[in-house]
């Protein structure tokens, strides 16, 4: 079966091949989205990849992968989202464990420190 088109990717309409650009990476050798579409893309009419894929009802979180509304994540001005990319809970618990690791290793560095300075102390002794 010869196919004699394909469906614009973009607008959803069944179009003929002459109405693809040529593409030689693809394996139908023609574009996803028809030549229309493709001028709609080039004029810049048409959101940015990857913008119109921004739900506004919320996001998964990158941390436990679960959904939550905008309002369980905090605010990144320098995120495309504008949110952070992890919800509040994993957030706070992330603090914790850095904390967690910081006072355990606050705890560790004690003995370390007392090591280092009686060796300090007994090079001393020796000079
Ligand atoms: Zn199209
Ligand atoms: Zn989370």
């Amino acid at each position: 079966m010869v196919s004699t088109g394909r469906k614009c990717s973009r607008c959803n309409i069944l179009k003929e091949w002459s109405l693809f650009h040529r593409r030689n990476s693809n394996n139908s050798g023609r574009a996803s989205i028809c030549k229309e579409c493709k001028k709609i893309y080039n004029s810049g009419n048409y959101a940015p990849k990857g913008l119109a894929s921004i739900n506004p009802e919320g996001r998964n979180c990158k941390e436990c992968e679960e959904f939550k509304p905008w309002n369980e994540y905090g605010i990144a001005t320098q995120s495309r989202s504008g949110h952070k990319t992890r919800c509040k809970d994993c957030e706070s618990t992330g603090k914790i464990a850095t904390q967690n690791s910081r006072s355990a290793l606050l705890e560790y560095a004690g003995p370390i420190d007392t090591y280092a300075a009686q060796r300090f102390i007994l090079g001393m002794g020796r000079i």
